[in-house]
């Protein structure tokens, strides 16, 4: 019988950095800094077969809008 790996794809929301020079991975434009707006972005840690593939950032509503593929964010 297989162990579960404890090592599963999960996403946290982090503030967007002045500087940021990541691609959202859901509408592949870039994420932008704004003072004024104070976006967030989505960051996830992808785990396949237990195996850590990718990180994969996103636009917040870009994450909402394809339905939290890695889970809640907290
Ligand atoms: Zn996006």
């Amino acid at each position: 019988m297989a162990t579960l790996s404890q090592t599963k794809s999960r996403a946290v929301a982090r503030s967007v950095e002045a500087g940021c020079i990541a691609d959202c991975a859901e509408c592949t434009t870039q994420i932008r800094y704004s003072a004024k707006l104070k976006p967030r972005q989505i960051i996830a840690n992808v785990y396949e077969n237990g195996k850590w593939q990718r990180v994969e950032h996103y636009h917040e509503e870009c994450y909402l809008l394809a339905n939290s593929p890695y889970g809640n964010t907290v």
